[in-house]
């Protein structure tokens, strides 16, 4: 009899516990359903939510800070506003910058948010030959390679390009960029020369041309630049630094600059009118 009653008394003692353990594990589960019932119903409801994740690369996170860049920039459209503010353009330039992923990846980005470190030199560099360019210029071996190509098809057609800044290492950029802001003092120095660690030439992806009679400056000026414009692209390049677009790479028109991206990314900027800075936030960034 005595040994009966233990058994129930254990008996009874399991039910407990394992009613108890069965409390703690179910509970907190259902409350975290609810919970985030909750948070998906209130961001459903939320008008301004509902039409920034018809875009890809809403953050939702990002909220107030679209808000408030919509808020001072009523003339643009909302897929405008994310891609500003994605890029950063609601801080001034200089300002919550951090290293730039995809090192030696032709689809890299530096801009005046995203640096390069001070001892990056990219993979594969080579030397472009100098028929096309003065002595010493180098480029990432992809790059060098489509830029050869599109050199050769350019000097067929008659109009000559020439490579006269390609690679430029960390060393040489805090040289340049401290004899442009010693000269024109910072504020003028930022709109046209990049702060060492944010220059693209240190990806070894770019060219400044020419078409080897008039300065690089003008190079608007000269045939090679209307056959680079119909042509630039079918190789890859881009003109990175177009007119009218100086807020949203921050820095003037440089006609003389193209930067090599792939076939691809080329062909859509040219199509789409945008710039690098555009596409990458919409479309490498959110994949990155
Ligand atoms: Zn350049």
């Amino acid at each position: 009899m005595k040994l009966k009653k233990n058994i129930k008394i254990i008996l009874g003692l399991l039910i407990i516990i394992i009613g108890i353990f069965s409390i703690f594990i179910f509970i907190p589960k259902e409350n975290k359903e609810v919970k985030s019932n909750q948070k998906t119903n209130k961001s459903n409801k939320d008008p301004f939510l509902i039409e920034c994740k018809k875009i890809d690369y809403c953050k939702e996170e990002d909220k107030e800070r679209y808000q408030k860049y919509q808020e001072k920039n009523k003339d643009l459209s909302l897929e405008e506003v994310i891609t500003y503010v994605n890029l950063n353009l609601d801080y001034s330039f200089y300002t919550q910058t951090k290293e730039t992923p995809a090192l030696n990846k032709d689809y890299i980005l530096v801009n005046k948010y995203l640096y390069l470190g001070s001892n990056y030199i990219p993979e594969n560099l080579e030397s472009i030959p100098i028929e096309y360019s003065r002595s010493g210029m180098k480029l990432v071996a992809t790059a060098n390679k489509k830029f050869v190509e599109m050199a050769s098809q350019a000097k067929k057609d008659g109009f000559p390009i020439i490579a006269m800044s390609s690679y430029r290492s960390y060393d040489y950029q805090v040289n340049l960029y401290n004899r442009y802001a010693a000269a024109d003092g910072v504020e003028a120095a930022d709109t046209y020369s990049a702060r060492a660690g944010f220059s693209e030439h240190q990806t070894g992806l770019c060219v400044d041309i020419y078409d080897g009679k008039i300065p690089y400056t003008s190079f608007e000026e000269s045939n090679s630049f209307n056959w680079m414009k119909d042509n630039a692209y079918k190789y890859g390049f881009i003109l990175r630094f177009p007119k009218g677009k100086e807020n949203i790479t921050g820095y003037q028109y440089e006609s003389w600059h193209y930067r090599y991206v792939g076939e691809e990314i080329a062909s859509y900027i040219q199509k789409n009118n945008i710039t690098f800075d555009e596409y990458y936030v919409r479309f490498i960034e959110p994949k990155l």
